[in-house]
């Protein structure tokens, strides 16, 4: 089958896999988006969910960050880690808004790559989400299952972001990206995929990559998980409870 075609019936079963699918940073506006983003670099989008109520109610603006005080904000993202440089960046981020931008975060790529802590993939997080201009997320889970499924041999972020794009409808690129990362944290995992609980099984060129009989259901994760063993033709009854209550990657 040709990638393009193989491409565009994986992302058909994603879509019916994972009808929850969503962005995992809990936000309200595009603000509080790029500020979880920063916060959610090398930290689970739990941890971020934890911190972000407090933060979001304290620095409701960006001049709030442009002007906070460094150690209180230091207090309140240090459970997400790397909190030193977390702050500068949230701090230049809020002085760039106000300086630039009348405090507002803008609705363009090449606007947002040029602010303080936001890259190309944060940009492309907050466009999709904030704003509903489609956008592909080449984060590490998109990365790593993309060349799994062989849609792209691409090492490089921006290419991957480019060739992915040439498969899939434009209109289709945020949730694509939320989809392929659900399956990313819930099924098929870095070390130990569940492929023999997985939909994408009779369509994916990786097929075999992880454990192939039904006992891989065991390997689900997530509050979905028996939904996912039923949607791949496994019984729910193999998804241990803790698999299910355990939090996704
Ligand atoms: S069949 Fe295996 S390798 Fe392919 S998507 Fe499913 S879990 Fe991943």
């Amino acid at each position: 089958m040709g990638r393009k075609r193989r491409a565009r019936r994986m992302a058909r079963i994603l879509a019916e896999t994972h009808p929850d699918a969503h962005c995992e940073l809990d936000h309200g506006n595009a603000l509080q988006l790029a500020v979880a983003t920063i916060l959610s670099a090398q930290c689970t989008d739990k941890r971020v969910n934890e911190v972000t109520p407090k933060l979001f109610a304290r620095y409701p603006t960006a001049a709030d960050y442009a002007g906070a005080d460094r150690a209180e904000l230091e207090q309140l993202i240090k459970p997400t880690g790397f909190f030193r440089n977390k702050t500068t960046s949230l701090i230049n981020l809020g002085q760039a808004l106000v300086e630039r931008y009348d405090g507002e975060v803008p609705g363009r790529l090449t606007d947002l790559v040029t602010l303080p802590g936001i890259g190309r993939k944060t940009a492309n997080v907050i466009l999709g989400n904030a704003f509903d201009v489609p956008g592909i997320t080449v984060d590490t889970h998109f990365q790593r299952l993309v060349r799994r499924w062989e849609w792209t041999d691409e090492t490089d972020p921006v290419k991957i972001e480019h060739a992915i794009g040439a498969l899939i409808e434009k209109r289709d690129w945020t949730m694509l990206s939320h989809r392929v990362i659900f399956h990313g944290r819930r099924v098929c995992h870095a070390r130990k995929p569940a492929c023999g609980a997985c939909t994408l099984a009779a369509a994916c060129p990786a097929y075999g990559t992880g454990p192939t009989d039904p006992l891989a259901a065991k390997l689900l994760k997530g509050p979905r998980a028996r939904d996912l063993a039923a949607a791949a033709g496994v019984d729910p009854d193999l998804v241990p409870a803790q698999a299910a209550a355990a939090d996704v990657p």
